[in-house]
C-alpha cells in the first residue's frame, strides 16, 4: 500500500463562500492523500462541506488557499484550461443520474469516451458494450434512460463514469435516490471495477449499508476532517449504539505505528482495546528459549487486545506492526470497552467467539509449533473445548482412535492394561496432547485416559479429519510430521 500511486494529496486546503463581512470559511485545514485502488468514504452531517471538498477535487472549482494535487499536479493557481484537462482524469457520479435523456444507453455511455481523444469509434462500441456487460445491463444497450429504474440508471452512470479507466472516481451520494438492496448493489458494482481497474475512489455517503466496502471512511464535521469513530465502531461491534460514546469518560483515540513498530507486549498488563483501521499487524507468541512464533495476521476491521482484557488482565501475545506497512488503530480504554460489552448481547457474543478461536488458536499453536499457523487458525477456531469432572473417562482402551485431544487446564491420567487389572502408567498436564498416533491410520487406543482424581479438566478437542488435514495440508516437512505423530505415548 505504501508504495502505491498517490491520486490525490491535500494539505492545509481552507474554502470560502461569500465576500467581505459574508465570507464563510466551509472547508478549514484540511489534509487528505488517497492513493490508487483506495475506496475512500466520506460520511458527516448535511452541511459540514463534503459536496465542496469533493467538487474541489474533481476540478469544478478553483482552490482558493491551501495545496491541492492530483496525480501529482497542483492545482492551486490552476488555469480554466488545466482544470478541464484535469477532469478527463477523473469519472464523476452524482445523486441522480445525469445521463441525457435524449441519448440512448449505449450513447450515453459512448459520449464519455468519445470526450477522451485517444478512441476509434469501434474501439469506443466495444468498450461500451464490454463496461455495459459488467454492470448487468447488455440488454439495455439500446434503451433510454427514461425507461430503466433508478438503480439501472445508478448503473449506466457508473459504466459511464468507470468506461475511460479514470484514475479517479468521483461519487456524491450515488445511492441517494435509491433503496437500500438497490443502493448497496449499485456502490459493491463500483467497489468491483474500481479494485479491477486499479481506480481510486472517493465516495460521500449516509448510507450505512455499504460502509464495510470502504478502505478507510473519513468524517467530515463543519468543515474538518476526522476521523469516523462512531462508523468504524459501528462496523466492528455488531451492537454498537452511538448513546455508548456519550456515557463514557474516556474517548476512543487514533494511535498511529510504524513498520515492525510493537503496539502490544505479551506480558505486560493489558487496559486498551484495538480496531485496525489501516495497515496490517502479525500476532507473536513467545515461550523461553524459542523464537517468538507467528500465529496470526490481522489486518482493516479486525480487533485485538480482547484476550487480555477478559482472560486475565495480560497480554498472552505480542502484537507487532508488519514489516512496510504502517498502521493505524483506534484505541479503546477498558471503560469504554466494558461498557460496549456490557449493553449489547450481539458485541458480547462476537467478542466471545473471537476470543474463544484466539484461545484456541494459541494453545494448538504452542502444542503443534511446527504446523502453518494459516492451518491451526482454521482448525482451532472450529475446534471444541469440553470439560470433564474429575475422574470421567476421556479415551477408552481398545476403542477405535477418532479424535485428538489437547489438555487446556487440569491434569489427566493415563492407565494400561486390562480391564481386570489396570495400572495407572502416566499423568499428563496442560499443554500435552493424545490421540494423535493412532488417528492417522485408525487404530485403537492403546490406553485408558482420565481426568485426574480430583479436578475437573478442560480439553481441546479436535476429529478425526481436520486433524489429517491439519497435518497433511502443513507445509511442514516430513520430519516434523514424524515428530508429531512419534508423540510420547507412542514410546510410553
Ligand atoms: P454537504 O455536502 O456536506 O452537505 P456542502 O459542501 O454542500 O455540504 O455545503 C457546505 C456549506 O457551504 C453549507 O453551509 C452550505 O450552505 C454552504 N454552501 C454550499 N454551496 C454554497 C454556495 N454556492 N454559496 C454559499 N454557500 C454555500
Ligand atoms: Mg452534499
Amino acid at each position: 500500500m505504501t508504495n502505491a500511486q498517490t491520486v490525490v494529496s491535500i494539505q492545509n486546503l481552507n474554502y470560502f463562500f461569500g465576500e467581505g463581512e459574508l465570507q464563510k470559511q466551509v472547508l478549514s485545514e484540511i489534509n487528505l492523500e488517497v492513493k490508487a485502488k483506495e475506496f475512500v468514504i466520506l460520511t458527516g452531517p448535511s452541511g459540514s462541506g463534503k459536496s465542496t471538498l469533493l467538487s474541489l477535487i474533481g476540478c469544478l472549482r478553483s482552490v482558493h488557499q491551501g495545496s491541492l494535487k492530483i496525480l501529482g499536479q497542483e492545482l492551486n493557481g490552476a488555469t480554466k484550461e488545466q482544470l478541464v484537462q484535469m477532469r478527463r482524469n477523473f469519472g464523476y457520479i452524482t445523486q441522480s443520474s445525469n445521463l441525457l435523456d435524449f441519448l440512448t444507453v449505449q450513447q450515453n455511455i459512448q459520449m464519455s469516451l468519445e470526450l477522451q481523444p485517444d478512441f476509434s469509434p469501434k474501439e469506443a462500441r466495444a468498450k461500451t458494450a464490454a463496461i455495459l456487460e459488467a454492470v448487468g445491463l447488455a440488454q439495455k444497450l439500446d434503451a433510454y434512460p427514461g425507461n430503466l429504474s433508478g438503480g439501472q440508471k445508478q448503473r449506466v452512470a457508473i459504466a459511464s463514469a468507470l468506461v475511460t479507466r479514470p484514475k479517479l472516481v468521483l461519487a456524491d451520494e450515488p445511492t441517494a435516490s435509491l433503496d437500500k438492496t438497490a443502493g448497496r448493489n449499485v456502490v459493491a458494482l463500483m467497489h468491483r471495477l474500481a479494485k479491477e481497474q486499479s481506480s481510486a475512489v472517493l465516495i460521500v455517503t449516509h448510507d450505512n449499508r455499504i460502509l464495510d466496502l470502504a478502505d478507510r471512511i473519513v468524517n467530515v464535521e463543519d468543515g474538518k476532517l476526522g476521523l469516523a469513530f462512531n462508523q468504524e465502531l459501528s462496523l466492528v461491534l455488531p451492537g454498537f449504539d452511538d448513546a455508548l460514546l456519550e456515557k463514557a469518560t474516556t474517548k476512543p483515540t487514533l494511535l498511529t505505528y510504524e513498520s515492525e513498530e510493537v503496539i502490544v507486549h505479551q506480558g505486560e498488563p493489558a487496559s486498551k482495546f484495538y480496531i485496525l483501521l489501516e495497515g496490517e499487524v502479525e500476532i507473536f507468541q513467545e515461550s523461553p528459549d524459542e523464537p517468538p512464533r507467528l500465529i496470526n495476521h490481522l489486518s482493516r476491521g479486525d480487533y485485538f487486545g480482547e484476550v487480555g482484557l477478559l482472560r486475565g488482565g495480560k497480554r498472552t501475545a505480542t502484537v507487532r506492526v508488519a514489516k512496510n506497512s504502517e498502521v493505524k488503530v483506534m484505541v479503546i480504554e477498558e471503560e469504554l470497552f466494558q461498557l460496549f460489552l456490557g449493553n449489547s448481547e450481539l458485541t458480547k457474543a462476537d467478542i466471545v467467539r473471537r476470543l474463544h478461536q484466539r484461545v484456541m488458536t494459541s494453545h494448538l499453536s504452542n502444542a503443534l509449533p511446527n504446523v502453518d499457523p494459516s492451518q491451526i487458525i482454521a482448525v482451532a477456531s472450529q475446534a471444541k473445548a469440553i470439560r470433564y469432572g474429575a475422574n470421567s473417562t476421556i479415551v477408552k482402551q481398545g476403542e477405535v482412535a477418532d479424535k485428538f485431544y489437547l489438555i487446556l487446564e487440569g491434569e489427566a491420567e493415563v492407565f494400561v492394561g486390562d480391564r481386570h487389572n489396570e495400572l495407572a502408567s502416566s499423568q499428563m498436564k496442560a499443554g500435552e496432547y493424545f490421540g494423535n498416533a493412532q488417528l492417522v491410520d485408525g487404530q485403537k487406543y492403546p490406553f485408558t485416559i482420565r481426568a485426574g482424581a480430583n479436578t475437573d479438566i478442560e480439553v481441546m478437542v479436535i476429529d478425526r479429519e481436520s486433524f489429517c488435514s491439519l497435518i497433511l495440508k502443513s507445509n511442514t516437512n516430513q520430519d516434523v510430521v514424524a515428530s508429531v505423530l512419534r508423540h510420547r505415548l507412542m514410546n510410553s
